[in-house]
């Protein structure tokens, strides 16, 4: 079915061409793409695309719950240029942070897997998205109301990787996810992979912190 809606600028509400009228590309390009390095909690080095707000947020809200799929270039874009910004060894793949069977049920779609089929197709680094997987919890859908101590233990034990004879002992590997605050997710995911890979490196990128 055709979709009859006239597109919205992201940033400002306005009607627009794309998912940014010109003035707010233009913001975006100018000051509020702007890739960081930050240590997390767990002492991570993450780097980030942008700061969740203003912008960061309001691009993956609009990508993840609007389907906003104008979005993913930007998005894919955003990473590319940080990959080839930040780091000067090459990667030996991509590796997203898994979401939750209930989750992409309930989307249709995996976020962050989507955005990395587009960076792999712009980088020519492949992605590998069966190494890093997540429980079927019985804690899951009640993520949002469990206690932070509760939480803590929840992501612990959400995260495996399966160990297979074809991968190399020595890797470097690019695992990433669309946000990042506290930084423990992603804490979790690099764990569960050196779990069955001690000897990789793992390098952690995201697209919005805050
Ligand atoms: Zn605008």
């Amino acid at each position: 079915m055709m979709n009859f809606f006239p597109k919205v600028c992201i940033g400002c509400g306005t009607i627009s061409h794309g998912p940014f009228c010109e003035e707010c590309y233009q913001k975006w390009i100018t000051n509020q793409f702007h890739i960081q390095r930050y240590l997390s909690q767990k002492g991570d080095e993450i780097i980030a695309c942008c700061r969740y707000k203003p912008i960061g947020g309001k691009i993956i809200r609009g990508f993840k719950y609007a389907r906003r799929f104008d979005l993913l270039p930007l998005i894919a874009d955003a990473f590319s240029h940080a990959i080839a910004e930040v780091w000067s060894t090459p990667f030996t793949c991509i590796i997203p942070v898994p979401q939750s069977i209930r989750k992409m049920f309930s989307r249709g779609f995996h976020p962050v897997e989507m955005i990395g089929t587009h960076v792999s197709k712009m980088t020519s680094i492949p992605m590998d998205s069966r190494i890093l997987r997540r429980k079927i919890a019985c804690f899951d859908r009640d993520q949002a109301s469990l206690r932070k101590i509760h939480r803590m233990k929840n992501l612990t034990e959400a995260f495996y990787s399966i160990k297979t004879n074809s991968w190399a002992q020595q890797a470097n590997i690019l695992l990433f996810d669309d946000v990042a605050t506290t930084g423990t997710t992603l804490n979790r995911c690099k764990e569960a992979i050196q779990k069955n890979f001690p000897d990789w490196h793992i390098h952690l990128l995201v697209f919005a912190h805050g």
